[in-house]
């Protein structure tokens, strides 16, 4: 078995070494239509196409913020939209050594024969997609699995439907110059411990590394998107300590060293949560052969959301506390993060039961 050496391995490669720099990540800001229309009705915004611009306007446009970036995931309609003075934003992403990413998926249906677990869809037309994504400056893609955990999940079928899902998608992603974001996300909903999150994190991984490597993917040009190993929603709190110690374990087990990045989702911590526990994991002194870092949506966007409230007057307020969230989450990629973002609206719960992307 050997990876795949198409016309863009070389550059597959320097692009996701590239994305996982120490000291930088990635701002999820690829939400489909339906979801930015959740986080602008929270705000009391209308959903149309002129405040959706608006809002990833201020936070690509925030200043001194994008050198904490290596890249940001786009939804294909931001893909092409452009500043109010008309500048593509892929080129603001660009000129700041920013690649721009772009989702791919198009979401999650019921897996039939489980209780209720997911596959994800997209694959209808992916490459020709992909190639068109390529074309208009994207450089790397995302596509989000979610499994569950419970009494008899996550089912053998659902770990392997997915990560043969995971492996399709990324292969499809190589050979058309995308380097690909694989995500298993599983889904914190629960009342286990973290030791049941630890095991059913490895089962996963290890099949999805099993899966792309059977479909022949060019690991050192991919990036691992996990959940943090935590416990359920419904169950009691642990130390950042302790999530490190079991996430950095789990991916020990079974994440390649030829991966050059692990970028973890936020998943419904608080920011504060995501960027202390990042922090820990970067303080453990064991052999970690790839970069911590983060790919956070909500963890990186929340606070800065309420801020803003839809009116231009409160731009640079909101712009402000966009890049304290990108500096905090910069440091603890080096396991320097001292604590100073803490407090007030970095630390409420952005958990949401059941969440949808
Ligand atoms: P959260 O950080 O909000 O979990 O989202 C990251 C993401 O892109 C999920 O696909």
């Amino acid at each position: 078995m050997s990876a795949f050496v198409g016309k863009y391995a070389d550059e597959l490669i320097k692009n996701a070494k590239y994305i996982a720099t120490p000291g930088k990540g990635i701002l999820a800001a690829d939400e489909s239509t339906g979801t930015i229309g959740k986080r602008l009705s929270s705000i009391n915004v209308e959903n149309i196409e002129s405040n959706r611009q608006a809002l990833r306007e201020l936070l690509f446009t925030a200043p001194n913020a994008l050198p904490y970036l290596s890249g940001v995931i786009l939804f294909e309609e931001t893909l092409y939209q452009k500043t109010a003075d008309g500048k593509p934003f892929v080129d603001v992403l660009l000129e700041a050594n920013v690649l721009p990413g772009i989702k791919v998926d198009k979401g999650v249906v019921d897996l039939a024969g489980t209780n209720g677990e997911t596959t994800t869809q997209g694959f209808d037309g992916l490459g020709a997609r992909c190639a068109a994504f390529y074309k208009a400056g994207a450089r790397f893609a995302k596509w989000r699995a979610v499994l569950k955990i419970g009494a008899t999940e996550p089912s053998e079928l659902s770990i392997q439907q997915n990560a043969q899902g995971l492996a399709r998608y990324a292969i499809i992603c190589q050979e058309n110059g995308l380097v690909p974001i694989v995500e298993p996300e599983i889904l914190t909903d629960g009342s286990h411990d973290i030791k049941k999150c630890a095991y059913a994190s490895e089962m996963v991984l290890a099949a999805v590394y099993k899966a792309l490597n059977e479909q022949h993917v060019l690991l050192e040009g991919t990036l691992l998107k996990p959940n943090m190993v935590t416990p359920g929603s419904d169950s009691p709190k642990v130390t950042p300590e302790e999530i490190a110690e079991y996430t950095v374990t789990t991916l020990r087990r079974t994440v390649p060293a030829a991966v050059p990045g692990v970028v973890f989702l936020s998943g419904g911590q608080s920011e504060e949560e995501a960027t202390v526990n990042l922090n820990a994991m970067n303080k453990l002194d064991v052999l970690k052969p790839w970069t911590l870092s983060f790919s956070f949506g909500r963890a990186l966007q929340a606070s800065t959301l309420k801020i803003w409230g839809g009116k231009k007057e409160n731009v640079a307020a909101a712009q402000a506390n966009f890049l304290a969230r990108c500096k905090a989450n910069s440091e603890a990629t080096l396991g320097k993060y001292g604590g100073d973002g803490a407090g007030g609206l970095a630390s409420e719960s952005l958990y949401v039961k059941g969440y949808k992307y």
